[in-house]
């Protein structure tokens, strides 16, 4: 979607204040990388694949990392944006990569704190790696399809900048803060894999007598994982005032879109309860808000011990 990413003006859009502010090292930028079999992981692998690829006489550079000059060099590095070898990256994306790297900067410092002042443990900060099309992570092949994602194995955030774009039109949750929520609660997913939840929620599903037992797991950690973007959002307000009027109904709009039930309306026309493996609108709305209201980890047992029917 070149030169689309970016929300149009007006449209109820609220900035919410990120600009000029620390951005973070841990964002692995592999747009316009293909992904199969080359998204190998830094170090030592990448330099023996550009050796490799030298020999062959391939250019390695059309294979590796591609972030773009800053600006885009008049467009000359930038355009584009497909999924391809060597497709060079959108530059109207820089903006949203820069917003993302402020975001996840946002849940570092709040989470580094948290840690080391109530769970007295260190942080282990994630990797957040931007793709176009489809990647090898760490758990297996990925599509954009599968929209963002994180992988316990390699502790790595994967997002699509496209579903950004996809969040406004197709979901109608349009806002930079719509968009932090998204980064927020894959962090969420990191901060329950770091807890050792991600591991005891997969063996009381491999336990499960059913399928539908297994999935009601699966609800209670998504549902943890927006409750953990409420905490975040909650700290990151007290300490940097990052919120504009209109950015919490952002984000709540945001967690209301991409609720299990609005997407198999979406998707089927009807509500199927018993397939939902995220949680329904109104509760990822729900546990958004204790996060945000709260800011208090000793409510994180609550998506585990209330009662299913009254999640
Ligand atoms: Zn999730």
């Amino acid at each position: 979607m070149p030169g689309s990413v970016r929300v149009g003006p007006g449209e109820g859009m609220r900035p919410m204040r990120w600009q000029g502010r620390r951005q973070s090292d841990n964002i692995e930028d592999r747009r316009g990388a293909p992904a199969r079999g080359l998204a190998i992981g830094g170090g030592a692998g990448s330099v023996i694949l550009v050796v490799v690829l030298i020999l062959l006489g391939v250019d390695p550079r059309a294979l590796l990392d591609q972030a773009p000059p800053p600006g885009g060099g008049g467009g000359g590095g930038g355009g584009g944006g497909g999924g391809n070898a060597g497709a060079p990256v959108d530059p109207a994306q820089e903006e949203q990569k820069e917003f993302v790297a402020v975001v996840l900067a946002d849940t570092e410092d709040v989470w580094n704190s948290l840690f080391s002042s109530e769970i007295g443990q260190p942080y282990r900060e994630p990797t957040l790696q931007l793709f176009t099309g489809g990647t090898r992570s760490g758990c297996g092949f990925a599509d954009s399809a599968v929209g963002p994602f994180y992988c316990p194995l390699d502790q790595k955030v994967y997002l699509d900048l496209g579903f950004f774009q996809e969040l406004s039109d197709r979901f109608g949750a349009e806002g930079d803060f719509a968009r932090a929520y998204v980064v927020a609660h894959e962090v969420g997913h990191h901060v329950q894999n770091l807890l050792g939840i991600s591991d005891e929620i997969s063996s009381r599903q491999r336990s499960a007598r059913s399928e539908d037992e297994a999935n009601r797991w699966s609800v209670r950690l998504e549902l943890q994982a927006d409750f953990l973007a409420g905490v975040w959002a909650h700290h990151a307000e007290r300490s940097k005032d990052i919120l504009e009027p209109g950015d919490l109904a952002e984000a709540l709009r945001a967690a209301n879109a991409i609720g299990d039930d609005t997407l198999q309306r979406q998707s089927q026309g009807y509500v199927v309860p018993d397939s939902f493996t995220h949680g329904s609108s109104d509760q990822r709305v729900k546990w958004f808000r204790l996060g945000f209201e709260t800011g208090d980890l000793d409510r994180l047992e609550d998506t585990m011990s209330t009662p299913y029917d009254s999640l």
